[in-house]
């Protein structure tokens, strides 16, 4: 099925296959982008996101929208940074605490990554 949407980074129209919600040129950029994260993740194990922040000159929107998006996970569960969009609860990644994906899952709710497992990711800031 394919559609046309509107780029959720550049605002561009393209033809979505209802999977990623960037277009070809940014996702192809935020791949890279978030390879850059994996490796200093790698090689980091125990980083927190503001390190990766200001040693990648990454946006913390965009660590935010990893974490939406699941390839990224926030180990501490009390994170006061990624909130469950239906109950507020603090989650590790996705948009929903467990309690509510799963009421919402068989309304046919689906994560929207599939790929590789996320990677973890240190919070606290101090
Ligand atoms: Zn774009
Ligand atoms: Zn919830």
């Amino acid at each position: 099925m394919f559609e046309l949407e509107n780029c959720q980074i550049c605002g561009k129209t393209y033809t979505s296959n209802g999977f990623h919600k960037v277009c070809p040129s940014c996702l192809e950029h935020d791949e890279s982008e978030f390879d850059k994260i994996r490796l200093y993740l790698n090689e980091n194990p125990c980083a927190k996101i503001f390190e990766v922040v200001s040693a990648l000159d990454i946006s913390l929107k965009k660590i935010k929208r990893y974490l939406r998006e699941c390839r990224l996970e926030i180990i501490e569960s009390e994170n006061y940074f990624l909130f469950c969009e239906v109950c507020g609860k603090s989650i590790h990644s996705g948009k929903y605490c467990n309690l509510c994906y799963s009421s919402l899952n068989h309304c046919g709710y689906r994560s929207e990554y599939r790929g590789k497992p996320a990677k973890p990711i240190h919070f606290k800031s101090s």
